[in-house]
């Protein structure tokens, strides 16, 4: 060995040591006996296993599990056996050490979380996909049954991974992230680690949308010395009220995250500088269990008497805790300086369960402290739903998501008992969570004593009365609208009798019109009947005859039999994939090619996605869809979290060509304008884009409401800077307020 490498062994080692005893002392308040030598040999053994490896920063792969181990100690408050199981999450994966090796040495507990996440991670981390795919989610999600420390632990695993995301390849980065936003990120919130969940956001739209994240992260650092003197005057003057309640308290001020200051943004398509709550003073109270409600509730009352309140912005998660088992109360008050300030009530308690979310709630639990957090029930809920999975993969995905992982929308039977639904949730699930009876015939709600019709989207604290009907039946268009998993299996699964029956009919139907007309029915028949109509089953057939849809007139048994089979949808699709690759060779030709899939082909074919249009200098991904070829889309695009992460192996790397080819061409691409209406302003905006920059414009319109304008433009330009270029010359006309590209 050379001095470099000695040098570097040895820094390697004194690194590692320094590592080690971090992490014994993150567990320091969870050791029992024994406990400090169990961790010893976890670590013995997962260092051994893990010798020769290194991760692809170049660090010795040892220290990837030791910063999970410390993680789940630190940040999650978990014990001996997770920081055992998250020094070995990787052995039995990616080295010769087997899970019966383990069962002997560290028991059946360790042995069963190590299991689960391996049978987690089979795929994940696979070069060819790199992504978790639908099916895998499926199965980490089923792992909820088991052990919850699994996904805990998994979701420890991936934020030390996304910390660490800097080294790996651009698109290895996009789809981890994404995947990470749109499944890891609304766990964590799901079981309460709301500090995970942030992090988890952050560090993905650092990657997904780095340039609107470079931004605010710029603008919040230029306004920092400012919004600290603002904080701490409010705090000064807040502390000298509450002193009064004679309470031990303290107030801290939190910056809201960037995820949440680039989301409140974007929504309400307003600047940052026009976004009010950029952070949240918290008021966090040391009270015995018996005194949080009337402690909390004393500070709010103070809250009233001293400032003026946004009746619209207050929440009491203290009365309903979210099912999560997040407590708190939130409002928001007006400074003396006119700002809105958001404020949260809670004690240290609640505050601990709040940052550290379940291992904290089961901290509580098991010293005496009884909660009524709901966490429980959301988990049982949770484990029904396993039990009889959807057999579609990404059905249950999605209803996953709406149920699972979004917000809650909180309402009461006429009886005044409380019921917690997925957001967006509308009547017909309320009356589906009711019963499946009461959904089935449900034809009408009173909502607060008004009628209302059965879409009706649920909002928090109304009394819903539901009205049913015997002759009620579900039929398809519900799908449309309701969003509750149990909602939406019983109205298919209604529906999926209902379409038997009418085959069944449809059949006997068929075979009498067979044996009238004196012919033999075979199946040969049959299938010749399904191509005839064009339809996939004889199944399909026997429903639409029984529904009447094919009948005499549309039938001519006799004739049709004798025709020769005609071509079927699939040759059909197939002449026409033939005569598109055709068409696409020749469009090559003409077409400068502008875009480069994958490492380096540049011969395929491609279109924009109209989703998201994107234009060059875009960051951009290529996406293989099923019959409509390769689509372009934007890495912010909002399609994009999604297509990722269940579909990762989909995903192409794309890039924009450089040369002379790309100016070539021009991509149509739609602005918004704000402004207040003065007189000659339209004018004023065409000619820039007429006449100034002369670009072609598609359409425009204008709206006008109380002398503020709002318009819509769609143009065609040449690239990101291109347009940058108009935004600035629009923007700087008077009495604009705002340009932007729509998303
Ligand atoms: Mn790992």
């Amino acid at each position: 060995m050379d001095t470099a490498k000695i040098d570097q062994a040895a820094h390697e080692k004194a690194e590692l040591l320094k590592r080690y005893r971090q992490l014994l002392k993150a567990c320091k308040s969870t050791l029992e006996k024994g406990d400090k030598e169990l961790i010893r040999k976890a670590f013995d053994m997962a260092l051994e296993a893990h010798k020769d490896m290194r991760r692809k920063s170049g660090e010795p792969y040892i220290y990837h599990p030791i910063a999970v181990a410390k993680i789940a100690a630190e940040e999650i408050g978990l014990g001996t056996t997770s920081v055992v199981c998250a020094l070995l999450h990787d052995v039995v994966e990616d080295t010769y050490i087997t899970l019966p090796t383990i069962k002997k040495q560290f028991g059946a507990k360790v042995a069963s979380i190590i299991d689960g996440l391996t049978k987690i991670s089979a795929s994940v981390f696979n070069e060819q996909t790199n992504s978790l795919q639908a099916e895998n989610f499926r199965k980490m999600l089923l792992t909820l049954g088991d052990d919850v420390r699994v996904i805990i632990l998994k979701l420890a695993d991936r934020l030390h991974n996304m910390r660490t995301l800097e080294s790996m390849s651009r698109n290895t980065q996009l789809k981890i992230a994404s995947e990470t936003l749109y499944i890891y990120a609304p766990l964590a919130n799901r079981l309460g680690l709301y500090a995970i969940k942030t992090e988890l956001e952050d560090l993905s739209i650092k990657f997904t949308e780095s340039k609107q994240y470079k931004l605010v992260l710029g603008k919040l650092h230029e306004t920092k010395q400012e919004r600290d003197k603002f904080i701490k005057n409010f705090i000064d003057d807040l502390d000298k009220k509450l002193q009064s309640l004679g309470l031990k308290y303290k107030i801290i001020g939190r910056p809201k995250s960037i995820y949440s200051i680039m989301k409140k943004m974007q929504k309400q398509q307003i600047p940052f500088e026009e976004v009010y709550d950029l952070f949240a003073i918290r008021i966090i109270v040391d009270s015995p269990l018996e005194m949080e409600k009337a402690d909390s509730f004393q500070i709010y009352g103070l809250l009233t008497e001293n400032y003026t309140l946004n009746p619209a912005r207050y929440r009491d998660w203290i009365t309903h805790p979210k099912s999560n088992g997040y407590e708190s109360l939130h409002t928001t008050v007006l400074s003396n300086d006119n700002k809105w300030v958001e404020i949260q009530i809670r004690t240290s308690r609640m505050d601990d369960i709040a940052e550290k979310g379940y291992a904290a709630h089961w901290k509580y639990k098991e010293a005496g402290v009884k909660t009524d957090s709901g966490l429980e029930d959301w988990l049982s809920k949770v484990r029904e739903t396993l039990e009889n999975p959807e057999s579609n993969a990404l059905d249950f995905i999605d209803d996953f998501q709406l149920n699972f992982m979004g917000e809650e929308v909180f309402v009461f039977t006429p009886k005044g008992s409380l019921k917690k639904l997925s957001q967006h949730a509308t009547a017909l699930d309320f009356a589906y969570d009711v019963h499946s009876d009461v959904g089935n015939h449900c034809i009408g709600a009173k909502v607060n004593n008004k009628l209302v019709p059965l879409s009706y989207k649920l909002q928090n604290g109304d009394t819903i009365e539901i009205l049913t009907s015997q002759k009620q039946k579900p039929n398809e268009d519900w799908l449309n609208f309701v969003v509750t998993g149990k909602a939406r299996s019983k109205i298919k699964y209604y529906l999926k009798e209902e379409i038997h029956k009418v085959a069944e009919e449809g059949e006997e139907s068929i075979k009498r019109r067979f044996r009238n007309s004196g012919i033999e029915m075979t199946n040969e028949d049959i299938e010749k009947l399904v191509k005839h109509f064009d339809l996939k089953t004889s199944m399909d057939f026997f429903y639409l005859v029984g529904k009447g849809s094919i009948d005499n007139t549309t039938l001519n048994l006799k004739k049709t039999l004798a025709e020769k089979p005609r071509q079927t949808t699939e040759d059909k699709s197939q002449d026409k994939a033939r005569e598109n690759a055709e068409k696409a060779k020749h469009k090559n030709l003409v077409r400068p090619d502008t875009i480069i899939i994958g490492e380096n082909d540049t011969d395929l074919d491609y279109t924009l996605g109209s989703c998201c249009a994107p234009i060059p200098g875009d960051d951009i991904f290529a996406f293989v869809t099923v019959g409509e070829g390769i689509k372009i889309h934007r890495t912010n695009c909002k399609n994009a979290p999604k297509m990722m992460a269940t579909y990762g192996y989909r995903v192409l790397k794309a890039r924009w060509s450089k040369g002379g080819a790309v100016s070539e061409k021009s991509f149509l691409t739609n602005i918004s304008i704000v402004g207040t209406d003065s007189v000659g302003i339209v004018q004023g905006i065409t000619d820039i884009i007429s006449k100034q920059m002369q670009v072609n414009m598609k359409s425009i319109s204008i709206d006008t409401v109380d002398g503020r304008f709002e318009g819509s433009i769609s143009l065609y330009i040449y690239d990101t800077n291109h347009l940058d270029d108009i935004i600035q010359k629009i923007s700087d006309l008077d009495g604009i307020y705002e340009v932007t590209r729509n998303s």
